[in-house]
């Protein structure tokens, strides 16, 4: 029956017919007999069937051969079995993936050829895996050491279990080697456990770019130090330790002075290389643990740790300040010297945020430009109450701003031959309930450093235009008389500022050309933003231009031509020392004669003795304005009859 089944044919109609015919040709051999062996057999159907034949004779009582059985096993299975196999080999031979099967002794069993062509043609069946794992010295992802043992085909053998897409380097001295690595354990079906699979793949190409991009990510492009964030990092990470074994850490941020200066001067070419010559020479002189970074344009930060006391951060401060200021040789053969001005921080329990602890660096490096550049000033219990103040104006000046608590107080300007009173000043005033009168030096500079300005400005502004306009209305003052109104950068660089300059007057009444909008030097000199064009589009309907302490900014003659300026103020300090400290006696009559040969009008500030005004009236100035005069005072006490000078 098994071989109806196999040849598909009912016995009574096979029996007496010949093999041959039966089976197939080739079934017999040319005696007739049946080939024994692995055979192609016909079935009834005329299909083929793999069979494995073994035959044995039969013979009789005397031995003589009387014919022969013939067992024959159906090989079909086996055959479909062996051709998968075949497949499957070739496919495992032709991948990019490196396979290797491990034996449970730890001998290799089979490997295919990209493993041989990724790991060397060494590598062959037989040989034992501590071969190759202690072939070269390999690393984990992220560069640590990885021992042999912990190595995922390691862990598969040893444990069981698989083992993903693990990153494993090869450090042998040369280029570094990267590859994504599975080991999994092999359960053969009905066979013992204890055999895994390892397949590797190059991923060296990919981890390069990868790794690039997560460094441009993190580094700066121009000199490759860490960014912001990576030094962020860096300090929190050095203030576990530094609590553990009571030592400090310090955060240097230094900046170089007059950068954009040399930007301008020299070009951006050369201020990009005097960028990475300074980061390689911080470089070079900071400790092996300080971590250097670029914060933003010019200005670097160093974390310290580890250190002993004060002294060895300003000491670390000298350092980098020398290697800084050595000379730089320009292309042109010329030599530069940039200086930097370096602010510490520490680290303490009270500052334990690694943002605030910086922010301290930066306002202590603030001080060391204020006091006169290359210089290093550490973040001390003066700095923190001038924060903590800062602090408390901000908060109040918030409400203050809210409520319109700030007011305009008025100081006359008056006419230095005739004494009469050509227009007032307006100057912010506020008086706080409980931090009492608060002076608009301070409270401008916070309002110019939040968002505060442009409302408080508007304010003040407006308020003022209104006043004059009543004043006028009431007979007080003539239209011939002039308001003046100090303006901040953040004001003017609001797009939307001459809309609200024409606002004030349209709603008040005011004549624009009775307005003057006094602006500092360093307004003029802001990138980027239209300036030149708010002024131009202001003075096209009358509004005038001032500059307010002139001789203390930039003053670069370029600006007084380009912008639609007509007069200047020539600041208090310089007005002091009037006919006692020569210098400033000089620099008064520079400024007069500029003045005049560029058209410009002339009013001096701060003029409060009779001798000062005599001088300004000789050398020709046009205006005065001080305590001489009148002080500035609330609007129900302001003076607009002459003032008489004493008889020269
Ligand atoms: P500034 O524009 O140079 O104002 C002149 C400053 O000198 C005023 O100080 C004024 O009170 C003071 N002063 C006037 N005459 C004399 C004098 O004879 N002797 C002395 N010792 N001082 C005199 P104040 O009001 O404290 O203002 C300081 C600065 O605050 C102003 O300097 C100005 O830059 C700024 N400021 C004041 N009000 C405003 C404002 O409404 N907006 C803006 N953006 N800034 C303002
Ligand atoms: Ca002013
Ligand atoms: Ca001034």
């Amino acid at each position: 029956p098994a071989a109806e089944v196999l040849y598909r044919r009912e016995a009574e109609h096979a029996i007496g017919q010949p093999v041959g015919d039966l089976l197939g040709s080739s079934a017999i051999d040319e005696h007739g007999g049946i080939r024994a062996g692995e055979q192609m057999h016909h079935r009834a159907d005329g299909t083929e069937i793999p069979v494995s034949v073994s035959v044995a004779p039969l013979r009789d009582d005397v031995g003589e051969p009387t014919g022969s059985v013939a067992v024959c096993t159906d090989l079909t299975e086996r055959v479909e079995r062996r051709a998968a196999e075949a497949r499957y080999a070739s496919v495992v031979a032709s991948l990019d993936e490196g396979v290797i099967v491990i034996g449970p002794g730890g001998e290799l069993t089979s490997v295919n050829e990209s493993a041989q062509r990724l790991m060397g043609a060494w590598v062959v069946p037989n040989i034992h895996i501590n071969r190759l794992l202690h072939q070269a010295p390999m690393i984990t992802e992220y560069g640590a050491a990885l021992d042999a043992d912990d190595h995922p085909v390691a862990r598969a053998l040893r444990t069981g279990q698989a083992q993903r897409r693990v990153i494993v380097g090869i450090d042998d001295g040369g280029p570094r080697r990267w590859f994504s690595t599975s080991a999994r354990p092999l359960v053969e079906e009905g066979g013992s456990a204890g055999s895994v699979v390892w397949t590797f793949l190059e991923i060296t190409d990919r981890k390069r770019v990868e790794d690039e991009l997560s460094f441009q990510a993190t580094h700066d492009p121009l000199t490759r130090l860490p960014n912001r964030d990576v030094l962020i990092a860096a300090l929190t990470d050095a203030a576990g330790p530094a609590c553990a074994n009571g030592t400090k850490v310090a955060v240097l941020v230094f900046d170089l002075d007059r950068f954009k200066t040399i930007n301008d001067t020299f070009g951006h070419a050369v201020g990009d290389r005097v960028l990475q010559t300074i980061a390689t020479r911080t470089a070079a002189v900071i400790r092996p643990d300080d971590r250097l970074g670029r914060l933003a344009g010019d200005e670097f930060i160093v974390v310290s740790p580890g250190l002993r006391d004060e002294a060895d951060a300003t000491a670390l401060a000298h350092r980098i300040n020398d290697a800084v200021s050595g000379p730089f040789r320009l292309p042109s053969g010329r030599e530069l010297v940039v200086t930097p001005s370096i602010g510490i921080a520490f680290l303490s329990d009270q500052d334990t945020s690694p943002e605030v602890v910086l922010s301290h660096a930066d306002v202590a490096m603030y001080r060391s430009k204020e006091r006169g550049r290359a210089r290093t000033e550490v973040f001390d219990h003066e700095l923190r109450a001038a924060v903590s103040r800062k602090l408390l104006v901000h908060e109040a000046l918030r409400s203050a701003v809210d409520t319109r608590a700030i007011v305009g107080h008025f100081q006359p300007i008056a006419d230095a031959v005739s004494g009469t009173i050509v227009g007032v000043e307006v100057l912010a005033r506020w008086e706080h309930p409980t931090l009492g009168s608060i002076p608009p030096d301070e409270f401008i500079p916070i309002a110019e450093d939040t968002a505060l300005m442009p409302v408080l400005g508007a304010w003040i502004l407006e308020t003022a235009c209104a006043q004059m306009a009543q004043w006028q209305r009431a007979g007080k003052c003539g239209s011939d008389q002039m308001l003046h109104v100090n303006l901040s950068p953040r004001q003017l660089t609001d797009p939307g500022f001459a809309d609200i300059v024409m606002h004030a007057l349209s709603s008040t009444g005011l004549r624009a050309d009775q307005l003057w909008l006094e602006v500092t030097e360093s307004i003029l000199m802001e990138e980027g933003s239209d300036v030149a064009g708010a002024l131009d589009t202001l003075r096209g309907i009358g509004v005038h231009f001032a500059i307010d302490d002139f001789g203390t900014g930039y003053s670069s003659l370029a600006y007084l031509k380009r912008f639609p300026v007509e007069a200047l103020k020539i600041d208090r300090s310089f007005v002091e020392g009037l006919g006692e400290d020569p210098e400033s006696t000089a620099i008064v009559e520079a400024i007069v004669r500029l003045a005049q040969s560029l058209h410009l009008e002339t009013v001096a500030e701060g003029v409060e003795t009779e001798a000062q005004a005599r001088h300004l009236r000789a050398m020709g100035c046009d205006r005065i304005q001080g305590y001489l005069v009148a002080r500035p005072a609330p609007a129900h006490q302001v003076d607009f009859g002459s003032h008489t000078f004493d008889a020269d």
